[in-house]
Protein backbone atom coordinates (compact mmCIF):
# COMPACT_ATOMS: atom_id res chain seq x y z
CA UNK A 1 0.00 0.00 0.00
CA UNK A 2 1.38 3.58 -1.01
CA UNK A 3 1.56 5.93 2.16
CA UNK A 4 -1.54 7.98 2.26
CA UNK A 5 -1.86 11.61 3.34
CA UNK A 6 -4.11 12.86 6.27
CA UNK A 7 -4.95 16.79 5.76
CA UNK A 8 -5.12 18.22 8.90
CA UNK A 9 -8.59 19.31 8.51
CA UNK A 10 -9.74 16.00 8.06
CA UNK A 11 -7.51 14.62 11.57
CA UNK A 12 -10.25 14.59 13.54
CA UNK A 13 -12.99 12.91 11.18
CA UNK A 14 -10.01 10.20 10.63
CA UNK A 15 -9.78 9.77 14.63
CA UNK A 16 -13.46 9.42 14.74
CA UNK A 17 -13.82 6.87 11.86
CA UNK A 18 -10.94 4.85 14.34
CA UNK A 19 -13.26 5.24 17.38
CA UNK A 20 -16.32 3.68 14.96
CA UNK A 21 -14.12 0.25 14.08
CA UNK A 22 -15.67 -1.64 17.17
CA UNK A 23 -12.54 -1.72 18.38
CA UNK A 24 -11.55 0.24 21.95
CA UNK A 25 -8.86 3.18 20.81
CA UNK A 26 -6.28 3.95 23.64
CA UNK A 27 -4.09 6.89 22.98
CA UNK A 28 -2.61 9.89 24.22
CA UNK A 29 -4.95 12.63 26.71
CA UNK A 30 -4.46 15.02 28.78
CA UNK A 31 -5.02 15.02 32.36
CA UNK A 32 -4.56 17.42 34.80
CA UNK A 33 -0.91 18.48 33.64
CA UNK A 34 0.41 15.42 32.05
CA UNK A 35 -0.30 13.48 28.86
CA UNK A 36 -1.51 9.57 29.59
CA UNK A 37 -2.10 6.62 27.33
CA UNK A 38 -6.14 6.19 28.11
CA UNK A 39 -9.19 5.44 26.11
CA UNK A 40 -10.06 7.51 23.99
CA UNK A 41 -13.74 8.42 24.13
CA UNK A 42 -13.66 11.83 21.49
CA UNK A 43 -11.48 12.89 18.81
CA UNK A 44 -11.11 16.09 21.18
CA UNK A 45 -9.47 14.58 23.84
CA UNK A 46 -6.41 12.90 21.93
CA UNK A 47 -3.09 14.74 22.08
CA UNK A 48 -1.55 13.33 18.80
CA UNK A 49 1.95 14.82 18.75
CA UNK A 50 2.73 17.23 21.12
CA UNK A 51 4.87 15.58 23.90
CA UNK A 52 5.95 12.18 25.09
CA UNK A 53 3.57 10.45 27.79
CA UNK A 54 4.28 10.53 31.44
CA UNK A 55 4.35 6.82 31.81
CA UNK A 56 4.50 4.51 28.93
CA UNK A 57 2.08 2.51 26.71
CA UNK A 58 2.99 -0.99 28.83
CA UNK A 59 0.46 -0.83 30.98
CA UNK A 60 -1.96 -1.23 27.73
CA UNK A 61 -0.32 -5.03 27.62
CA UNK A 62 1.15 -5.52 31.24
CA UNK A 63 -1.12 -3.18 33.45
CA UNK A 64 -0.33 -2.11 36.99
CA UNK A 65 -2.24 -4.41 38.68
CA UNK A 66 -4.64 -7.27 37.43
CA UNK A 67 -6.10 -10.11 38.42
CA UNK A 68 -4.91 -13.07 36.82
CA UNK A 69 -7.71 -15.57 38.69
CA UNK A 70 -10.38 -16.17 40.80
CA UNK A 71 -10.63 -19.30 43.42
CA UNK A 72 -13.36 -20.02 46.26
CA UNK A 73 -13.46 -22.63 48.80
CA UNK A 74 -14.15 -25.85 47.44
CA UNK A 75 -14.95 -29.53 48.99
CA UNK A 76 -11.44 -30.57 49.34
CA UNK A 77 -9.33 -28.30 47.48
CA UNK A 78 -9.78 -24.66 46.12
CA UNK A 79 -11.98 -23.98 43.05
CA UNK A 80 -10.46 -21.77 40.28
CA UNK A 81 -11.81 -19.78 37.99
CA UNK A 82 -10.00 -18.18 34.79
CA UNK A 83 -10.03 -14.35 33.81
CA UNK A 84 -12.03 -13.90 30.35
CA UNK A 85 -12.16 -10.59 28.09
CA UNK A 86 -8.99 -9.56 29.40
CA UNK A 87 -7.63 -8.74 25.69
CA UNK A 88 -10.33 -6.84 23.90
CA UNK A 89 -9.95 -5.76 20.43
CA UNK A 90 -7.37 -2.34 20.36
CA UNK A 91 -5.91 0.37 18.68
CA UNK A 92 -2.65 1.77 20.65
CA UNK A 93 -2.14 5.18 19.13
CA UNK A 94 -0.21 7.75 19.29
CA UNK A 95 3.01 5.76 20.53
CA UNK A 96 6.78 7.23 19.99
CA UNK A 97 8.81 4.60 18.06
CA UNK A 98 10.62 4.16 21.04
CA UNK A 99 7.68 2.90 23.22
CA UNK A 100 6.92 0.21 20.10
CA UNK A 101 10.67 -0.76 20.73
CA UNK A 102 9.88 -1.60 23.82
CA UNK A 103 7.11 -3.58 23.15
CA UNK A 104 9.55 -5.80 20.82
CA UNK A 105 11.97 -6.19 23.76
CA UNK A 106 9.56 -7.04 26.07
CA UNK A 107 8.00 -10.13 24.40
CA UNK A 108 11.04 -12.06 24.60
CA UNK A 109 10.72 -12.20 28.72
CA UNK A 110 6.84 -12.50 28.22
CA UNK A 111 7.41 -15.23 25.49
CA UNK A 112 10.16 -16.64 27.26
CA UNK A 113 10.41 -20.33 29.42
CA UNK A 114 6.69 -19.35 30.46
CA UNK A 115 4.03 -17.99 27.82
CA UNK A 116 2.45 -14.93 29.32
CA UNK A 117 -0.84 -15.04 28.12
CA UNK A 118 -2.37 -11.89 29.36
CA UNK A 119 0.11 -10.59 27.84
CA UNK A 120 0.35 -12.22 24.74
CA UNK A 121 -3.38 -11.82 24.04
CA UNK A 122 -3.19 -8.22 24.52
CA UNK A 123 -0.16 -8.09 21.92
CA UNK A 124 -2.16 -10.28 19.16
CA UNK A 125 -5.27 -8.09 19.62
CA UNK A 126 -3.75 -4.83 19.27
CA UNK A 127 -3.28 -2.78 16.33
CA UNK A 128 0.10 0.09 17.17
CA UNK A 129 -0.03 3.27 15.15
CA UNK A 130 2.70 5.19 16.13
CA UNK A 131 4.08 8.64 15.30
CA UNK A 132 7.29 9.47 13.98
CA UNK A 133 9.44 12.29 16.13
CA UNK A 134 10.81 15.39 14.25
CA UNK A 135 13.03 16.46 16.98
CA UNK A 136 13.71 15.22 20.27
CA UNK A 137 11.53 15.98 23.07
CA UNK A 138 13.74 17.20 25.52
CA UNK A 139 17.19 16.67 26.39
CA UNK A 140 16.57 13.48 28.22
CA UNK A 141 15.50 11.24 24.99
CA UNK A 142 18.49 9.23 23.84
CA UNK A 143 17.06 6.61 21.28
CA UNK A 144 19.92 6.67 18.72
CA UNK A 145 22.32 6.11 21.91
CA UNK A 146 20.13 2.26 22.12
CA UNK A 147 20.38 1.64 18.62
CA UNK A 148 16.97 3.02 17.74
CA UNK A 149 16.16 5.40 15.10
CA UNK A 150 12.90 8.31 16.13
CA UNK A 151 11.31 7.30 12.60
CA UNK A 152 11.44 4.06 12.71
CA UNK A 153 8.82 1.47 11.41
CA UNK A 154 9.79 -1.22 13.46
CA UNK A 155 6.94 -2.87 15.57
CA UNK A 156 4.25 -0.56 14.07
CA UNK A 157 1.15 -1.69 12.10
CA UNK A 158 0.58 1.97 11.12
CA UNK A 159 3.26 4.93 11.04
CA UNK A 160 2.56 8.52 11.01
CA UNK A 161 4.58 11.35 10.52
CA UNK A 162 3.58 15.00 10.65
CA UNK A 163 4.16 17.32 7.98
CA UNK A 164 5.27 21.34 7.56
CA UNK A 165 1.89 22.00 6.36
CA UNK A 166 0.41 20.13 9.69
CA UNK A 167 -0.77 17.09 7.78
CA UNK A 168 0.53 13.87 8.52
CA UNK A 169 1.89 11.09 6.01
CA UNK A 170 0.32 7.82 7.23
CA UNK A 171 2.04 4.86 5.97
CA UNK A 172 0.69 0.66 6.42
CA UNK A 173 3.28 -1.00 7.74
CA UNK A 174 1.87 -4.31 8.29
CA UNK A 175 -1.25 -6.10 6.89
CA UNK A 176 -3.13 -5.40 10.02
CA UNK A 177 -2.27 -1.76 9.43
CA UNK A 178 -3.17 -2.11 5.92
CA UNK A 179 -6.57 -3.92 6.92
CA UNK A 180 -7.26 -0.57 9.48
CA UNK A 181 -6.14 2.07 6.88
CA UNK A 182 -8.33 0.34 4.01
CA UNK A 183 -11.49 0.15 6.84
CA UNK A 184 -10.89 4.28 7.48
CA UNK A 185 -9.88 5.10 4.23
CA UNK A 186 -12.66 7.55 4.04
CA UNK A 187 -10.70 10.54 5.25
CA UNK A 188 -7.37 9.28 3.59
CA UNK A 189 -5.87 10.44 0.25
CA UNK A 190 -3.13 9.24 -1.35
CA UNK A 191 0.04 11.17 -0.98
CA UNK A 192 3.01 12.44 -3.37
CA UNK A 193 5.19 12.82 0.13
CA UNK A 194 8.11 10.72 0.04
CA UNK A 195 9.03 9.25 3.40
CA UNK A 196 12.32 10.54 5.18
CA UNK A 197 14.51 7.60 5.18
CA UNK A 198 17.39 9.22 7.66
CA UNK A 199 16.21 10.13 10.46
CA UNK A 200 18.68 8.66 13.18
CA UNK A 201 20.61 12.66 13.43
CA UNK A 202 18.04 14.40 14.42
CA UNK A 203 18.53 12.68 18.38
CA UNK A 204 22.41 13.14 19.05
CA UNK A 205 24.31 10.24 20.56
CA UNK A 206 25.07 10.14 24.18
CA UNK A 207 27.40 7.66 24.68
CA UNK A 208 28.72 4.50 22.46
CA UNK A 209 26.69 1.48 23.26
CA UNK A 210 29.32 -1.09 22.01
CA UNK A 211 31.52 0.42 25.56
CA UNK A 212 28.62 -0.03 28.14
CA UNK A 213 28.42 -3.95 28.46
CA UNK A 214 32.54 -4.68 28.17
CA UNK A 215 32.48 -2.14 30.88
CA UNK A 216 29.84 -3.88 33.15
CA UNK A 217 31.48 -7.23 32.36
CA UNK A 218 34.22 -6.15 34.45
CA UNK A 219 33.27 -3.56 36.90
CA UNK A 220 30.02 -5.50 39.36
CA UNK A 221 32.27 -4.89 42.10
CA UNK A 222 33.49 -0.88 41.67
CA UNK A 223 33.33 2.02 44.00
CA UNK A 224 31.98 2.99 40.81
CA UNK A 225 28.29 2.37 41.86
CA UNK A 226 28.24 3.79 45.64
CA UNK A 227 29.60 7.14 44.70
CA UNK A 228 27.02 7.16 41.21
CA UNK A 229 24.26 6.30 43.31
CA UNK A 230 24.33 8.31 46.93
CA UNK A 231 21.59 10.72 45.64
CA UNK A 232 19.41 7.97 44.48
CA UNK A 233 16.32 7.53 47.57
CA UNK A 234 14.90 3.80 46.05
CA UNK A 235 11.07 5.80 45.43
CA UNK A 236 11.13 2.99 41.81
CA UNK A 237 9.72 5.92 40.17
CA UNK A 238 12.24 5.03 37.53
CA UNK A 239 10.80 1.79 37.09
CA UNK A 240 7.51 2.48 37.13
CA UNK A 241 7.50 5.08 34.67
CA UNK A 242 9.81 2.83 32.06
CA UNK A 243 8.41 1.14 29.11
CA UNK A 244 10.67 -1.84 29.40
CA UNK A 245 10.76 -3.09 33.55
CA UNK A 246 8.94 -5.48 33.91
CA UNK A 247 9.16 -6.82 37.18
CA UNK A 248 5.70 -7.99 38.92
CA UNK A 249 4.51 -9.89 42.09
CA UNK A 250 2.03 -12.21 42.51
CA UNK A 251 -0.80 -12.21 45.78
CA UNK A 252 -3.21 -14.00 47.18
CA UNK A 253 -5.87 -11.43 48.39
CA UNK A 254 -8.80 -13.72 50.17
CA UNK A 255 -11.83 -13.11 52.30
CA UNK A 256 -14.41 -15.84 53.90
CA UNK A 257 -12.99 -18.41 51.89
CA UNK A 258 -12.91 -16.75 48.44
CA UNK A 259 -10.79 -14.34 46.56
CA UNK A 260 -8.31 -13.44 43.95
CA UNK A 261 -4.69 -13.63 42.57
CA UNK A 262 -3.28 -10.38 41.40
CA UNK A 263 -0.11 -9.60 39.09
CA UNK A 264 1.22 -6.07 40.57
CA UNK A 265 4.10 -4.39 39.36
CA UNK A 266 7.32 -4.22 41.42
CA UNK A 267 10.38 -2.46 41.50
CA UNK A 268 14.01 -3.86 41.60
CA UNK A 269 14.59 -0.42 43.42
CA UNK A 270 12.33 -1.40 46.50
CA UNK A 271 14.57 -2.58 49.83
CA UNK A 272 11.74 -5.29 50.16
CA UNK A 273 12.23 -6.40 46.72
CA UNK A 274 14.95 -9.08 47.36
CA UNK A 275 14.42 -9.29 51.05
CA UNK A 276 14.24 -12.99 51.90
CA UNK A 277 12.33 -14.58 54.78
CA UNK A 278 14.82 -15.28 56.96
CA UNK A 279 15.92 -11.54 56.84
CA UNK A 280 18.61 -11.31 54.64
CA UNK A 281 18.76 -8.78 51.73
CA UNK A 282 21.39 -9.78 49.02
CA UNK A 283 21.27 -6.20 47.53
CA UNK A 284 20.47 -4.43 50.73
CA UNK A 285 22.12 -1.03 50.16
CA UNK A 286 20.84 0.98 47.09
CA UNK A 287 23.78 1.51 45.26
CA UNK A 288 23.40 -2.53 44.88
CA UNK A 289 19.80 -2.10 43.50
CA UNK A 290 20.39 0.40 41.19
CA UNK A 291 23.96 -1.87 39.92
CA UNK A 292 21.02 -3.98 39.59
CA UNK A 293 18.97 -1.59 37.18
CA UNK A 294 21.54 -0.82 34.90
CA UNK A 295 23.48 -4.82 34.62
CA UNK A 296 19.59 -6.16 34.09
CA UNK A 297 19.64 -3.27 31.62
CA UNK A 298 22.86 -3.62 29.77
CA UNK A 299 24.62 -6.81 30.06
CA UNK A 300 21.99 -9.67 31.36
CA UNK A 301 18.99 -9.03 28.80
CA UNK A 302 21.78 -8.49 26.34
CA UNK A 303 23.61 -11.56 27.42
CA UNK A 304 20.08 -13.54 27.57
CA UNK A 305 18.38 -12.37 24.59
CA UNK A 306 20.48 -10.25 22.83
CA UNK A 307 18.68 -7.29 23.37
CA UNK A 308 19.49 -3.94 25.19
CA UNK A 309 16.44 -3.31 28.05
CA UNK A 310 16.52 0.72 27.36
CA UNK A 311 15.38 2.25 24.53
CA UNK A 312 15.94 5.32 25.74
CA UNK A 313 12.75 7.20 26.07
CA UNK A 314 14.50 9.76 28.97
CA UNK A 315 11.50 9.33 31.38
CA UNK A 316 13.48 7.62 33.88
CA UNK A 317 15.76 10.46 33.85
CA UNK A 318 12.95 12.95 33.43
CA UNK A 319 10.27 12.28 35.98
CA UNK A 320 13.54 10.85 39.05
CA UNK A 321 12.42 13.40 42.19
CA UNK A 322 15.92 14.34 42.84
CA UNK A 323 17.64 13.99 39.17
CA UNK A 324 19.35 10.88 39.76
CA UNK A 325 20.41 10.04 36.31
CA UNK A 326 20.91 7.20 33.93
CA UNK A 327 22.10 8.68 31.01
CA UNK A 328 24.95 10.15 33.78
CA UNK A 329 26.11 6.68 34.29
CA UNK A 330 26.16 6.08 30.99
CA UNK A 331 28.16 8.94 29.92
CA UNK A 332 30.24 8.24 32.45
CA UNK A 333 30.88 4.52 31.56
CA UNK A 334 31.56 5.61 28.29
CA UNK A 335 34.56 7.91 29.73
CA UNK A 336 35.93 5.56 31.82
CA UNK A 337 36.00 3.14 29.54
CA UNK A 338 37.91 5.16 26.82
CA UNK A 339 40.07 6.44 29.58
CA UNK A 340 40.85 2.82 30.30
CA UNK A 341 41.73 2.34 26.67
CA UNK A 342 46.05 2.01 25.48
CA UNK A 343 46.60 4.81 24.14
S1 LIG B 1 16.77 6.69 40.33
FE1 LIG B 1 15.37 8.32 40.99
S2 LIG B 1 13.36 7.54 40.38
FE2 LIG B 1 14.75 5.74 40.43
S3 LIG B 1 14.58 4.89 42.49
FE3 LIG B 1 16.29 6.33 42.51
S4 LIG B 1 15.39 8.26 43.23
FE4 LIG B 1 13.67 6.99 42.57
S1 LIG C 1 15.77 2.93 31.46
FE1 LIG C 1 15.03 5.04 31.40
S2 LIG C 1 15.55 5.78 29.32
FE2 LIG C 1 15.74 3.53 29.31
S3 LIG C 1 13.73 2.82 28.56
FE3 LIG C 1 13.64 2.84 30.83
S4 LIG C 1 12.78 4.87 31.36
FE4 LIG C 1 13.44 4.95 29.21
Amino acid sequence: MKAMSLQAARIKDWIQSLLQTGSRVVAPVRVKEDTLFSTLETPEHLVLDERITLKSAKGVFFPQSEVVLEFEAGESRPEVKDIQGFAPQTILLGVRPCDVAAMNVLDSVFAWDYKDNFYLERRANTTIVSVGCLAPVDEFCFCTSVGLNPQTREGSDVFMLRQSDGSYLVEAVTEKGEALLKQTSKSLELSEAQPNADAEDIVPRRFDLNRVKPWLDEHFDDDFWKKMSLKCIGCGTCTFLCPTCHCFDLVDETRQGAGVRRKNWDSCQFSLFTLHASGHNPRKTQSERYRQRIMHKFKYYQEKFGKTLCVGCGRCVRSCPVGHSLLEYLTEIDRLSREAQPK
